[in-house]
């Protein structure tokens, strides 16, 4: 890796730039990632910074489980963030599709359809486990480098899971 690169990499692990898309939550896990960027948690003291634009974020920042009206929305704006970049799915939802396993108006999990990085288990996480998740993606970004995500690649489970959902399935991948 050159300079230019290495310069680069630290820079998206020093302060990584968000986006966040809904895809069907309940608000429960958005009001958490907000919390997490207001003073009392802070995020933006770590260089963390929330973009209205996917084209400016390295991070995308996905709630909510899956629903089948967002599938083509969450392909479009992945498109859209510019490489290299990583996916934190916030909460049980993207995960398992939680409670609303059955419904038909779902197509989860998440990473059916998008590379997940890092999975932030909890219903919904805490500000602090959301920060955390980010975090990890920063780390996986400044590792990766320019490369693409591996395919395939497990995503990172992070946070306590202290916040239990209701349903069996995400206890699976709770730490
Ligand atoms: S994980 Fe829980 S809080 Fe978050 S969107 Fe799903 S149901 Fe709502």
């Amino acid at each position: 890796m050159n300079l230019w690169n290495r310069l680069m990499c630290t820079c998206r692990r020093r302060s990584p730039w968000l986006f966040h898309m809904n895809s069907g939550s309940c608000n429960g896990c958005d009001i958490e990632l907000v919390a997490s960027l207001t003073p009392r948690y802070d995020a933006e003291q770590l260089g963390v910074r929330l973009e209205g634009s996917p084209r400016h974020a390295d991070i995308l920042c996905i709630t909510g489980p899956v629903t089948r009206n967002a599938v083509g929305a969450i392909q479009t704006v992945y498109g859209q963030v510019c490489g290299p970049k990583a996916v934190v799915a916030i909460g049980s939802c993207p995960a398992t599709t939680n409670v609303f396993i059955d419904s038909r108006t779902l197509d989860g999990p998440l990473n059916k359809h998008i590379p997940v990085d890092v999975f932030v288990p909890g219903c919904p996480p805490r500000p602090d486990a959301i920060i955390q998740g980010v975090a990890k993606a920063a780390q996986i970004l400044a590792e990766r480098g320019n490369n693409p995500p591996i395919a395939d690649a497990a995503p990172q489970v992070v946070g306590s899971g202290a916040t239990e959902c209701a349903c069996n399935e995400c206890k699976e991948v709770q730490p």
